[in-house]
């Protein structure tokens, strides 16, 4: 829905945010036709309570972070960590490091990591797209004026130009192009930051971990079998 031509083009200054706040509960309230949010005040650690006639709810689709139960994970001694934790390749430069998932977090940490010289692996278990901004750019402006499947194939078109056949480095493409599987699934795309047009050379890319077994205490054996997702 486009914003109405009255709309200011900023956040005007009467939006006064209250940080540290985490939303526990929202209800409505049928009697009172108010929405009731519960926030716990996490400087005070007092539950509040806020009342209000609309609701809007912008937590984001990737909030909640989660590590999957990879067979040999608990008995793994290196360091495990989620790509949530992660701050910088600072630490990891001397080190080998397994990026397991090769989402938006997963291909800038591989991209990071290599910059700080750590030997990187990236696994890539399903079928990705990857574009970069301008690309993205250019797709969302001609969705305004030609059907979905056309923009798909130009979009791809214009990305093997420019990254020739991903195949090569183990990536590959889903058979639905980029925007009709946003549309139909809401799976977000790949952006590249550098990780496939700078880095692609130096980072290995594996197709599925199923184990890890620990081949010396701060390393790992990566057990890849296509057959098998965890
Ligand atoms: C590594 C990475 C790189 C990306 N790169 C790009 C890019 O280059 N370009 C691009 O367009 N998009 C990019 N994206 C996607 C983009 O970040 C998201 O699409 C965008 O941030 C979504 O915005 P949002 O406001 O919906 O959610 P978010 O940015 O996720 O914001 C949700 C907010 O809600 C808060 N929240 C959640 N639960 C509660 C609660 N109970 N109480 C209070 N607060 C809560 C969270 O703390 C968070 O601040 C990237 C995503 C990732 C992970």
């Amino acid at each position: 829905m486009p914003f109405p031509l009255s709309a200011p083009t900023f956040v005007q200054k009467y939006v006064y945010p209250l940080y540290q706040r985490s939303v526990e509960s929202a209800r409505y309230d049928k009697s009172a036709q108010k929405w009731v949010v519960t926030t716990q005040n996490n400087v005070s650690g007092f539950v509040e309570e806020y009342v209000s006639e609309f609701l809007v709810v912008v937590t984001g689709e990737n909030s909640e972070g989660f590590i999957p139960n990879v067979y040999g994970l608990d008995t793994f001694k290196g360091l495990v960590i989620h790509s949530s934790e992660y701050e910088n390749g600072k630490t990891f430069g001397d080190k080998d490091v397994l990026v397991v998932g090769a989402g938006n977090s997963g291909m800038e940490i591989a991209y990071d990591l290599c910059n700080w010289g750590a030997q990187t692996s990236v696994v890539v278990r399903s079928p990705i797209h990857v574009l970069n901004k301008e690309l993205v750019q250019l797709g969302m402006y001609f969705l305004k004026y030609i059907r979905c499947t056309f923009v798909d194939k130009m979009v791809l078109m214009l990305s093997k130009l420019l990254y020739g056949d991903l195949g090569r480095f183990g990536i590959q493409r889903p058979l639905k192009g980029r925007f009709l599987l946003k549309k139909e699934t809401g799976r977000s795309l790949v952006i590249d930051v550098g990780t496939i047009s700078v880095k692609t050379g130096d980072i290995k890319v594996n197709i599925v971990i199923t184990s890890l077994i620990p081949v010396r205490w701060t390393g790992y054996a990566n057990v890849t079998n296509k057959d098998n997702i965890y």
